[in-house]
């Protein structure tokens, strides 16, 4: 049987390999945290992520982290909201809030002509650099 150990993203130790890719104090410290979030949410449903950071102590990034894995539901508590990856306002699906989305389908709509100009710009240096050869 192989050992699979590896440095803990939490707190740095090294740990025995497990599903949760955290140490067992780890684990447990997050667990804590997760329950004292949804005690808090269970009073309170309707707190923002903010709220439910100072009531909690637990760090926003943390929050943001349960939230986006979907322990903490966006869906039952109507506002919580992690930041989107790309300009950072409030979402609370995806990696994307919904204007990003909109930009991005756009762009991609418009830059869809441009790798067929690249492959000619190509071709002509090619053309170029064979006949200097020469
Ligand atoms: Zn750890
Ligand atoms: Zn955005």
């Amino acid at each position: 049987m192989t050992l699979l150990v590896d440095y803990c993203p939490g707190c740095g130790t090294i740990f025995q390999k497990n599903l949760r890719n955290l140490c067992t104090s780890c684990a447990s410290q997050m667990d804590r945290q997760l329950n004292s979030c949804l005690d808090h949410l269970w009073t309170r449903p309707r707190s923002t992520t903010n709220e439910l950071q100072q009531a909690t102590g637990v760090a926003l990034t943390q929050l943001h982290d349960f939230i986006k894995s979907g322990r903490l539901s966006a869906s039952s508590y109507s506002n919580l909201t992690y930041p989107c990856e790309s300009c950072g306002q409030d979402t609370r699906s995806g990696r994307l809030c919904h204007s990003c989305l909109g930009v991005f389908r756009e762009a991609g709509k418009a830059t869809a002509p441009v790798p067929v100009r690249q492959v000619m710009v190509k071709t002509a240096s090619k053309t170029m650099y064979t006949s200097r050869n020469r």
